[in-house]
């Protein structure tokens, strides 16, 4: 693991503190002795939040490899009960999510571009190529995954040894962000797979833990007292919570995804938060097209 003294977003040194752990999967997955030097950050410029260490490619690698198969339902029920063989399959097989994911893809290029202009699609850590679009599916469409599960038919799977394709008009990088370790390289990756004219559609979950159901008044001042370290630590300690470093590592928000866009050579076209369907609750997300600047 590799710790690290400015935000992984933006760069930014001013960054706030809070306690957290390493969660028991994690450590047992990615090979790791629980360690108590975890910390749950958020970014005071671009409100980013994100745990502190992060994992390196090969510890990323080891979580993700056979990402969902057998050792991995194993030891996740082993941590979490709950987290049965059963729900292991409905996780990313949940026919109600993937048509409403396919569908708010489709609604938001609709309402914002020309999909008659669309030829050539990647989807970058698309894992069977399942996500795109009904829609397009008369499209080239490519799929590239490090967990190197096989495509679904009429789909072509990327060798990144062998080079990505060109002239892609459309590149999909939808549940990523929240799990990589270092989100910048993973966009300086994007950018140069794309032209000019390549759009580039980011979806994410909007799922913080800090996240507050509060409204009006109560949530402003929830909002200032969160601000202080210590009563979000004493807060958590009396309700028995803590954050946990699990497979999220980071949690954008509309702001922080924008600023971290166009810092980093994107111009923002749209950005709004919808919700799915999620094993029985509708979960927020955040969508996102944007160009290279
Ligand atoms: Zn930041």
């Amino acid at each position: 693991m590799r710790e690290v003294q400015e935000c992984v977003g933006c760069g930014s040194k001013r960054l706030r503190s809070y306690k957290a752990n390493l969660s028991p999967f994690l450590a047992e997955m990615v090979h790791l002795v629980p360690r108590s030097r975890v910390r749950f950050v958020r970014c005071r410029s671009c409100g980013l939040l994100f745990y502190d260490p992060r994992m390196t490619d090969e510890e990323i690698a080891l979580l993700y490899e056979d990402y969902r198969g057998k050792r991995y339902q194993s030891v996740r029920q082993k941590h979490e009960p709950w987290y049965t063989p059963e729900m292991n399959e409905c996780v990313g097989n949940d026919a109600d999510t993937l048509r409403e994911r396919k569908e708010t893809l489709f609604s938001v290029l609709a309402e914002n571009t020309d999909v008659n202009a669309i030829h050539r699609i990647l989807d970058y850590g698309g894992d069977q190529g399942q996500f795109i679009s009904d829609q397009l599916a008369d499209r080239e469409r490519f799929v590239y995954d490090i967990s190197g599960v096989p495509t679904l038919p009429g789909i072509k799977s990327v060798d990144a040894a062998q080079g990505f394709p060109n002239d892609l008009d459309l590149i999909m990088c939808c549940h990523v962000l929240e799990h990589v370790s270092f989100p910048k390289e993973i966009l300086e990756r994007l950018r140069a797979l794309g032209n000019e004219g390549t759009l580039y559609y980011f979806e994410l979950p909007f799922d913080s833990p800090m996240k507050s159901r509060r409204t009006g008044l109560s949530k402003k001042l929830f909002g200032i007292l969160t601000r202080s370290s210590t009563f979000v630590n004493v807060n958590n300690k009396m309700r028995g919570f803590s954050f946990s470093m699990h497979e999220h590592q980071n949690y954008f928000d509309e702001a922080s995804l924008r600023e971290f866009l166009e810092r980093n050579g994107f111009g923002v076209q749209v950005i709004k938060r919808t919700t799915v369907p999620t094993l029985g609750i509708r979960a927020e997300i955040i969508c996102c097209l944007a160009k290279k600047k």
